[in-house]
């Protein structure tokens, strides 16, 4: 069979590019080895998918050059996707900092690409072993289960290696080394970090929550930190995950709302309350215990002297952890990493050595922060390339 394009992986950004070329006339091939389309769309954001950020804007990706994602970016914009969003009737919200989701489920994202797909006559291969994929005379040859496909494009949208169990592989980092396009080193993101022997008093913390402002360099994300029995997650925790580098600090501060000296002023005000209770009065209780674990002062605020309660005021505005590493790819919510940038134009996603070659999503050296991010850019790669086919 002889398509236009054959697009490899039948996610996000697939569904989008197939969806978009097919409905300009094109013969679209849409392949996947899951026996169902956008399984990680099911799954996000809790069941509702978070399926974009009203503040997208390309400051909120990772990728070896930053600029590389504007042009998608600006040309497939949230309101776009929103608006596609509504003319299938699917009922959304903003939760906070400028998320969308469903209201009611994820399957209706999924169901909307489906028939997107539908409207643009594409073909289906679900559940199918794909095996030599071969560049001969300008056309792309690939067989699946064992039979001969050919398009003049094929589209890499098979996602990057997080989450393996759904079924997630590098096989698109194996497709673009094969036909000579570099990939920066790929990384777990978006992933709770693990906490060595040093910190495991805060291991018992699992469950514990709290606001904080988390830092790693010149990097700053003010959400919430979870404890775990691992580590340390939560969207503050996530997010900076994606930026952090093996054997660094982070540093947490836990009163990002105290102002300057506001232990002093506890101790003017209620001298013979305990350290303990000034703590408590703005965080958890066990966070307190295993905090104070740490410190040195005990007792009455009253017997403490200035100096002894600047530097707990120091040591919780930045606490410093050190993470043994990551829980990689089988917790990662993205990949970092991933198809160089340098080898594809940011117009239509088209690889400059290998025209008709093309590489969307997750696949491509684009990370978005948590919050809607990296589906956007899966929707504005995958219409890029898709009008380009
Ligand atoms: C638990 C979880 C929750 C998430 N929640 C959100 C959220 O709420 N908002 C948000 O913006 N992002 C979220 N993400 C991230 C988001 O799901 C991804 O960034 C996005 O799905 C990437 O789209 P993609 O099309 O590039 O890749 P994918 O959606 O991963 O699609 C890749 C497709 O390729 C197929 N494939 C892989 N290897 C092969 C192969 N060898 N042969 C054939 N087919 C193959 C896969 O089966 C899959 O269907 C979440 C991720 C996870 C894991």
């Amino acid at each position: 069979m002889t398509y236009d394009a054959i697009v490899l992986g039948a996610g996000a950004a697939g569904m989008m590019c197939a969806m978009t070329a097919g409905q300009r006339g094109k013969r679209v091939l849409l392949v996947d080895h899951a026996d169902a389309p956008g399984k990680k769309i099911l799954i996000s954001g809790g069941g509702r998918c978070n399926f974009t950020n009203l503040h997208t804007a390309p400051d909120r990706y990772l990728s070896a050059n930053p600029h590389f994602a504007k042009s998608a970016l600006g040309r497939y914009r949230p309101h776009d996707f929103l608006a596609l969003v509504e003319r299938h009737g699917i009922a959304w919200h903003e939760k906070t900092l400028g998320q969308l989701f469903c209201d009611g489920s994820a399957k209706q994202i999924v169901a909307m690409l489906v028939a997107e797909c539908g409207a643009g006559d594409v073909a289906w291969s679900l559940g199918s072993a794909l095996s030599a994929v071969e560049y001969r005379d300008g056309v792309f040859h690939v067989m699946i289960d064992g039979q001969a496909h050919a398009a003049r494009a094929l589209v890499l949208a098979t996602g990057g290696p997080s989450i393996p169990k759904m079924g997630a592989t590098g096989f698109a980092y194996d497709l673009a080394r094969q036909f000579g396009l570099s990939v920066v080193q790929p990384r777990p993101a978006l992933v709770p970090f693990t906490l060595g022997a040093d910190d495991a008093l805060f291991r018992d913390l699992s469950g514990v929550s709290a606001p904080v402002e988390v830092r790693w360099n010149k990097v700053l994300f003010r959400e919430a930190a979870l404890f775990t029995h691992r580590g340390l997650s939560g969207p503050a925790m996530l997010q900076i995950s994606s930026y952090w580098q093996h054997r660094t600090p982070i540093g947490v501060n836990f009163v990002p709302d105290m102002p300057v000296d506001w232990l002093l002023e506890e101790k003017r005000r209620r001298p013979q309350g305990s350290v303990r209770q000034a703590l408590a009065r703005h965080l958890p209780e066990r966070l307190t215990d295993a905090l104070l674990a740490r410190a040195e002062v005990k007792g009455e605020l009253g017997a403490q002297r200035d100096a002894a309660l600047r530097q707990v005021q120091s040591q919780l505005s930045n606490w410093p952890f050190h993470p043994s590493g990551t829980e990689g790819y089988a917790k990662a919510e993205v990949t970092a990493g991933g198809i160089s940038t340098s080898e594809l134009s940011s117009q239509t996603m088209e690889a400059r050595r290998l025209p008709g070659l093309f590489a969307i999503g997750e696949a491509v050296d684009v990370t978005g922060w948590l919050g809607g991010y990296n589906f956007q850019w899966a929707w504005a790669s995958g219409w890029a390339a898709g009008m380009a086919l």
